[in-house]
């Protein structure tokens, strides 16, 4: 087999031309003495680890000192045991784990991002997106700030710094009413850890407990990791400060109408987490089961595209009676095909991190869920896979909308041009990945399926309604510019 050998320029283009991020948080205030923050740090960032797999770090509050390390790879890379043991004894921890799509893979913009003002100093983890961080940033610089990294969570550190005579609560709500955009954050000073949401509550963020001692984590499974009892979703807009006289709790910008990420649903967070008390799992399933009903097919096999879309292909499968096999075998040891530069490696990774079962699907009828389309490199591939498999018919079946619009608030969905649902119908989509049948679960069913229509949700890349007051699509692509009106 010949491979096609790709120019310089093309192997250090960046994948998408969006500043996404996708990241997690975990910060841990100790209060008891057989909890080492260090280690249930490291275990949390473990548990976290699907969130960001670019770079990872741990910021300590040890006797008033704040110590960090941080860089490039995965938990289990950067923090080898002695470094985790330098940090025993520490009563504060936060940590993070980075992924970001631009070419700006830096260890400088690693997180917790630590910095030293006329108070002290903070660390800080943000996963989110700012929508106004360069607007911002080119305000600060007029006035004389200088910025070390190109990540937002500068930005707000540099506002943190600038407002906090009035002490770090009255600053972080400074703060928060400037900026726009998502964040979920863990911020710690040298005696608190504090946890911040933003307005909409775009990112998640959850409160657990360990007897006495507090965490704070993207999602709940971090708490499992390390027997922390899920205690509660932090609100959109609060901060949650923890300290020695306990936790307090802050609410700045009360919005009427919130706006969780329903991808998080659907394919980014694990399914044994809990959001919003809702299981990401049940959400899964119960959308699967939804698929059934709208879109029956007659099949020999349901199967699901390992690992994301099983919960939703099990629903399917239940819904529909018809039996669950495995279709592809996964390579366990393969990391994101998702995030190749270009498209001939994203397509080359499919095939390495994917395999048909030709003994389960030969001379079949499959229907295949996965849970969402983005590209389409994944499900054209896999057609084609099962079809040379033997598979007499393969029905797609898909358990969120097309994603017509790409993700500015923190989730990797590439840009618009990218976007086989920005530019074609179903039928066209069908026709392109080589399906016999296509459908896609409604915005509403989704939204039934996470949560009985009882949360409001950011929905924007299936359908361009963000939870922002304006927006005006300009240029070519129709990129859309963004803006809020208030925090
Ligand atoms: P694509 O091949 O570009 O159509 O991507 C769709 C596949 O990637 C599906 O199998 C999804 O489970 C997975 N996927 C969807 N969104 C993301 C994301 N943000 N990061 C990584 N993988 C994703």
């Amino acid at each position: 087999m010949r491979y096609k050998k790709l120019p310089i320029y093309e192997r250090t283009k960046p994948a998408v031309d969006s500043m996404n991020e996708e990241c997690g948080v975990f910060g841990i205030y100790k209060n008891d003495d057989f909890i080492e923050a260090a280690d249930a740090t490291f275990y949390g960032l473990y548990a976290l680890q699907h969130r960001g797999q670019e770079s990872a770090g741990i910021a300590v509050s040890r006797g008033g000192r704040i110590e960090y390390y941080k860089d490039m790879g995965l938990v289990a890379e950067v923090f080898k045991e002695n470094v985790i043991s330098d940090f025993y004894g520490a009563d504060i921890a936060i940590g993070h784990v980075r992924y970001s799509t631009t070419g700006r893979s830096l260890v400088g913009n690693a997180q917790p991002l630590v910095i030293s003002y006329r108070n002290g100093t903070i660390a800080l983890t943000h996963n989110g997106n700012l929508i106004n961080a360069s607007g911002i940033r080119k305000e600060l610089e007029k006035d004389g700030a200088i910025f070390q990294t190109t990540i937002d969570t500068e930005v707000i550190a540099n506002l943190i710094a600038r407002n906090a005579d009035d002490g770090i609560i009255e600053s972080i709500k400074k703060t928060m009413s400037k900026v726009r955009g998502s964040y979920a954050m863990t911020i710690m000073t040298k005696d608190k850890l504090i946890g911040v949401r933003d307005p909409f509550g775009i990112r998640p963020l959850a409160l657990g407990r360990i007897d006495e001692t507090y965490v704070i984590a993207s999602e709940t499974a971090a708490f499992d990791a390390i027997d922390a009892e899920y205690v509660r979703d932090i609100e959109p807009g609060e901060i949650v400060e923890i300290s020695e006289d306990g936790l307090k709790s802050y609410i700045q910008c009360k919005k009427e109408k919130t706006a969780l990420c329903v991808f998080e649903y659907v394919y980014f967070a694990r399914p044994d987490s809990y959001i919003e008390g809702v299981s990401v799992y049940g959400a899964r399933e119960k959308a699967g089961a939804l698929l059934a009903k709208r879109y029956p097919v007659e099949a020999d096999i349901v199967s699901g595209v390992p690992d994301s879309a099983r919960p939703a292909a099990l629903g399917y499968a239940e819904e529909s009676g018809i039996l669950y096999k495995k279709a592809l075998a996964k390579n366990r040891y393969i990391g994101r095909t998702f995030i190749q530069p270009q498209q001939y490696m994203r397509e080359r990774g499919v095939k390495i991190k994917l395999n048909a079962l030709r003994r389960n699907v030969e001379g079949k009828r499959v229907v295949l869920v996965d849970d969402s389309i983005v590209r389409g490199t994944t499900s054209k591939k896999i057609v084609e896979m099962l079809k040379a498999a033997g598979a007499k018919e393969v029905h797609m079946r898909i358990s969120s909308p097309p994603v017509i619009a790409p993700c500015y608030f923190g989730i990797d969905t590439a840009s618009h041009e990218q976007l086989i649902g920005a530019k074609n119908s179903v039928e066209e989509i069908r026709k392109l990945i080589g399906a016999d049948s296509l459908h896609y679960l409604s915005a509403e069913d989704l939204i039934e399926a996470a949560t009985e229509g009882k949360q409001d949700f950011c929905t924007g890349c299936f359908t361009k309604n963000y939870p922002i007051d304006v927006i005006k699509e300009e240029g070519k692509g129709n990129k859309l510019i963004l803006e809020q009106k208030g925090c």
